[in-house]
This record gives structure tokens, sequence and C-alpha cells, in this order.
């Protein structure tokens, strides 16, 4: 998040001279550290990110001179350079593009201005220092200090009339200053980087350009390498610099789209899915539309934009036109269109109808092309469900019209996929149970934990299959879906089980229930439910148990149990349903019980059992007993009366 402007970018102030000296926000020193600390192979990643900085720059430039033309004035193209000064050791990335002020530069250059950095830092901070990880994502501007022992920023905002000077060499300050100098940039940014003893090889022009074309190649600007030797020639262009979306599919390599991805959208590993169209007719635009292999690490940040941009005829507009619903947020590309006006307002976007169009027809492409993969290759699209099928998800409850969509492509575990294997709605559809009518489904914090439920018992032994739920947003789609095929999902923990149909296949944990004492287990029933009074709200037999003696379910009104845990979690004291109390009549402590209880009636031995029944199926949810002292009273003295 950028800081505001009266933290001063959360850093401290010390005047010197005309000068000001400010340290890096504690967050940067973190980063700085990790970027010095870097590993060698990922040290070209550097000038990607100064070099997509001024991409952008160029860019906003573009866009804002749309209604303030004289801003571009007697320089109107655009381009940055690289060059070279051997002698010095220095290499300078500049650009004519929008520049920063005195307060753009303390506040972009000092602060984090990307809210999911923290996060990635978390994770590179657990690899013991080493961070492998820094070249697979967009690091930004302290990505410098990777090969600079010093980096001076001299800016100069467009239509401005001063220029600043922004300097440090990465360890813990940084100074800004008025330009003192000569020529002050006419407009733009440069950014000299004062190359460490080890980072000499970024003199050599053959490796600027080998980084160039590696990683930014199709960057739309013009990138031109000079060095000091030849002052006098013009700088030559040194990458392609066209727009990539426009030309012919078959003309374009995998390398080419990876870069692309990489210069514009921050995604170094393969993309898992690439879309690229040209939509002709009544509007004229062009996507090339990513999806990664590999959950960036500001996936569930909310304020992160940028997630498509929008050009106009090659002119880029805006990044946050939002072309796909939040669910597909991780797609990511360019929309290029042939038929909007280019003096188009950010703000004008909100409600443009053409916008609207090419938003519905966009989102129905990328779904139908989803779905395509899920059929066509399930190992591709293994492994965009598993980055990326938590957010899906988000769109059963959001988007109403295309739920029965996205159910066709969610993927689930359940307790009869292979390990490390999903199953599609319509594979669970097609092998019903004869006379199961339901969709089940159990929903917990892990798989292990789903899948040893006790209340999934009775419907393993009968070898129906039920989902195994673990991402939080299960717990909000599965309460307002209406079903799926006609089928409706059911909380295996929630209301009746409904078994009694469905025969049992397994006969050694068979319900022999001609077997079962019916009067002895119902005076047991009656006795636990007198006993436990408002601690439940029933207690019943159960056919969903078979090896476990008792579990919880929730009422079929209201919440499943793991939502009620949640809720438990989230607002403690807060009132919340009583449990239903189920338990097991086949199970050798309950049949015991229930022998007791018509034997002799109700005793203490029956409710201190009731009491300790309840605890355990608390226990068996992982969950804490409600009150550990009499608990623990009531199992020593059942553990003396044995002993005794
Ligand atoms: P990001 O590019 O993801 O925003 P960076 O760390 O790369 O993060 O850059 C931080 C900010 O500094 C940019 O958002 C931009 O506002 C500013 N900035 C960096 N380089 C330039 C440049 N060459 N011209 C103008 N602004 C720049
Ligand atoms: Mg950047």
């Amino acid at each position: 998040m950028r800081a505001s402007n009266e933290t001063d970018g959360g850093a401290t102030v010390e005047a010197q001279g005309s000068g000001e000296t400010h340290s890096f926000q504690a967050e940067v020193s973190r980063l700085l550290h990790l970027m010095v600390h870097s590993v060698y192979s990922d040290r070209d990643v550097f000038l990607r990110e100064l070099i997509s900085n001024a991409a952008d720059a160029c860019d906003k430039l573009r866009y804002e001179a749309l209604s303030r033309p004289e801003l571009l004035a007697d320089d109107p193209e655009l381009s940055i350079t690289l060059a070279i000064d051997k002698a010095n050791g220095t290499l300078t990335v500049s650009d004519n593009g929008i520049g920063m002020s005195r307060d753009e530069l303390v506040d972009n250059l000092g602060t984090i201005a990307r809210s999911g950095t923290h996060a990635f830092m978390e994770k590179l901070g657990q690899g013991e220092g080493s961070p492998k990880l820094i070249g697979q994502f967009g690091v930004g501007f302290y990505a410098a200090f990777m090969v600079a022992a010093r980096v001076d920023v001299t800016s100069r905002r467009a239509g401005s009339d001063e220029a600043w000077v922004w300097s440090s060499d990465g360890t813990g300050t940084f100074t800004v200053e008025p330009f003192a100098g000569e020529d002050a940039p006419k407009r733009g940014t440069s950014i000299r980087l004062t190359l460490k003893e080890d980072a000499k090889d970024f003199l050599e022009p053959w490796k600027i350009e080998q980084v160039v074309r590696a990683y930014s190649d199709h960057v739309a600007i013009p990138i031109r390498i000079a060095t000091i030797e030849q002052k006098d020639e013009e700088p030559r262009q040194i990458n392609n610099a066209a727009a990539l979306w426009m030309r012919p599919k078959s003309e374009i390599t995998e390398e080419q789209y990876k870069e692309f991805f990489g210069a514009i959208a921050g995604i170094y590993s393969d993309p898992a899915l690439i879309i690229h169209y040209r939509a002709e007719g009544r509007h004229e635009y062009t996507v090339l539309l990513a999806v990664p292999s590999e959950q960036p690490f500001d996936l569930f940040d909310p304020e992160r934009r940028g997630r498509q941009k929008l050009y106009v005829r090659r002119v880029y507009i805006t990044d946050d036109a939002e072309f796909l619903p939040g669910y597909l947020r991780f797609v990511r590309g360019v929309i290029d269109s042939e038929d909007m006006p280019l003096n188009l307002s950010r703000e004008m976007l909100q409600n443009n109808p053409l916008v609207a169009q090419i938003r519905k027809a966009v989102t129905k492409r990328v779904l139908s092309e989803l779905k395509k993969t899920a059929e066509q290759n399930s190992e591709t699209y293994g492994k965009i469900w598993s980055a990326f099928g938590a957010v899906i998800k988000e769109g059963l409850y959001e988007d109403m019209e295309r739920r029965d969509e996205l159910f066709e492509i969610a993927r689930f575990r359940t307790t009869t996929s292979p390990e490390g294997e999903t199953r599609s709605l319509k594979d669970y559809v097609g092998s019903l149970k004869t006379n199961q009518t339901a969709i089940y489904y159990v929903a917990a914090d892990d798989a292990t934990k789903a899948a040893a439920a006790p209340q999934i018992e009775g419907f393993k032994a009968r070898g129906i299959e039920v989902l195994l739920l673990t991402d939080p947003v299960d717990n909000f789609w599965t309460r307002t879906a209406l079903g799926f095929d006609g089928k409706p999902f059911r909380s295996v923990t929630q209301g009746a089980a409904d078994l009694a149909g469905i025969p049992v296949e397994k006969s050694d944990e068979a319900t022999e229930s001609d077997a079962q004492d019916k009067p002895a287990l119902g005076t047991l029933v009656a006795a636990m439910k007198q006993t436990l009074g408002d601690a439940v709200s029933d207690v019943r037999l159960s056919d969903r148990l078979t090896s476990s003696p008792v579990c919880l379910v929730a009422d079929v009104q209201g919440m499943d149990r793991n939502m009620e845990r949640l809720l438990a979690k989230q607002k403690p004291g807060a009132k919340h349903s009583q449990p239903i109390l189920e338990i097991n009549p086949t199970h050798p402590m309950v049949t015991g019980l229930a022998k007791r209880a018509k034997e002799h009636g109700v005793s203490d031995e029956i409710s201190d059992a009731a009491w300790l029944l309840l605890d355990e199926a608390y226990v068996l949810e992982g969950e804490p007993v409600p009150d550990p002292a009499a608990f623990a009273r009531r199992l020593s003295g059942v553990m003396a009366r044995i002993l005794g």
C-alpha cells in the first residue's frame, strides 16, 4: 500500500543543506537485504524491472498527453535508452516518460508500493536467506540493488520545471535533493547504476542485448543501447518493440509468449494456458490473455490491479478496466480495441457499453477455454485448478448467471478420488448409488481432517462418494447452491443422513438392524436426552456411523458443523445452535449401555456416560471439550469404578 503523504513514505527525514536524508520503510530495508544477497543467476532480472517501469512511465505519459498534448511537446517519440559508461562503471536506464515529482520519488522509491510484497517476502524469508524465487516474481525497482552499489535516480515530472535526484546505496537510507547539474533532463527519469565489482558484465553491450532479448523484446516502446565510446552515433534499437498481440498466432513462439507475459504481467513461469484471438464483427478487438501455472503471491490481495490492460489501437489506456470478473483475476494480459475512442477517460470506462460487451464476450471465451482444457488436457487443468480453484469457486456464489458453467469446470477431491487426483461433478453424478438422491460433502480445514470425520463412515461403508471441501469459500457456495444436475448438495454433518435405502457394501461392518435391541436403545436415547438437556438439541440413533460411537451433526436448517465451528471461532461467546448427538447403535459401548439402561434404569453411570460420549464427539471434531474439569472428573470416576 502506498503510504500517505503525511507520513512521508513511513520514512524519517533529516534535513541536510538543500537535500534531505530519509530512512526506508522497514519492509523496504528487508527487501533490499534480500536483493543484495540474491543468487547470482537471478541478477539479470533487475534490467527487466527497470525497463518495465520505464515502459509504464511512457505509457502513462502517452495517456495523459491524450488530454494534454503539450506534455509531449517537442519530444513526441517515447523511448528507453540504456547507456553504458565503462570508464566510470555505470549503466544508466533512462526514459522520456511521465517522470516523478519530489514527493513521488520519496513515496514510490522509499515505500513498498505493492501491497502483496509483504507476503512475498515472508515466502522468500523462509528459504534460509537464499531467495531463489526472486526471478520468478516482479520484484520492482529495488532489484537494482542486486547489481548496483549505488543508485542515482534523476527525474522530472512531465510539465514540471524542476528536476530532483534520489540517491541510495541500499543500506537503510536515501537522499532527495534538487537537481544541481548542468543539463537537467527535459522530461522523464534516468536511473544511474554504479555497478558492483562483480556485476561489471553489465557494461558489455552483448550482455545487455542478451538480457533485453530474453525479457523485454516485446515491450512496446523502443529500447536503445548507447555507449560513451560511441557518443556521436545514434543509439541502436535492440528490441522488437512491436505489439506481439497484433501478430498472427502461427508466427509466435512459446518463448515469445512467455517473454511477453513476463514483461507485461510479471508472470515468469510458463503460462498454463494462452488465449489469443481477434474478435471481428460488430466490434473489433484483439485479446491476448494467459492463465499462469503458479499462484502469484498477491492472488488474494483485493487491491492488486493490472490484471488486464486495455489498449485502444495500440495505445495503452488503463489497467483497471476489469475485463473479467473477480473470480478470474488470475488471468492476465491485454485487450486492444479498434473501435473505442482514444480520449476515453478511465472513469467513463465504468459505464461504457462497449466495455460491457467486450467484458461479457471475453469472460465467456475464458470460461469456454478453461472448460476445453479441463476436458482435453487434465494434467494442465489440474495445475490450473490447484493454483486457482479456490478463486474460481468464488464465482459459484458471486456469479449466479454462470454458476452452472462453473460447476462444470470445478474439480474436487473426494473419498474415492485417487491420491493427488480430482473428480468432476459429472463424474460424481455418474457414479451415484441406487437410491442416492444428493451430492454429499464434508467441509473441514484440511483434507485429512475431512476424510477422518466420523460423519462419513456410513457413507464410506455404502460406497457413497463424499466431496472433501477444504477451501474457506466452500462454506459459502454450498449454502446457496441449488444443486448440480438436479441433485442438491448435502453436508454429511447436517440433517438426517437418510441412508437407510442404500445397502451397506462391506458386510463385516453391516448394521444388523434385526439384531438390535430396539427398546433398549430407545431407553438409552431417552435417558441421554434427559441427562444432556440443553447441551444438545437432540440425541438420536445414527445410520452414518460404523466404527465411531458418536458424532455431532447440525440441524437441517441453518449451518453445517464446519460453518458452526468457524463462526464459534470468530465470535466466541456468541449464541450458536446446539448440535444433535448421534450415537452408533452397533458400537459395543452403545449396545452395552443400552443393556444397562434397560436392566437397571437411569443411573449415575448412564448419565456420566452420556456426558462422556458428548465430550468424545467434540474431541472427534478436533474441538476442545466444553467443560474440561467435569470431563476429567467423570473420566476418573469411570476408571476408578472399573478398577475398584
Ligand atoms: P511497480 O512497478 O510494481 O509499481 P516498482 O518497485 O517497480 O513497483 O516501482 C515503484 C513505483 O515507482 C512505480 O509504481 C512508479 O510509480 C515509480 N517508478 C519507478 N520507475 C519509474 C520510472 N522510470 N518513471 C516513473 N515512475 C517510476
Ligand atoms: Mg515495476
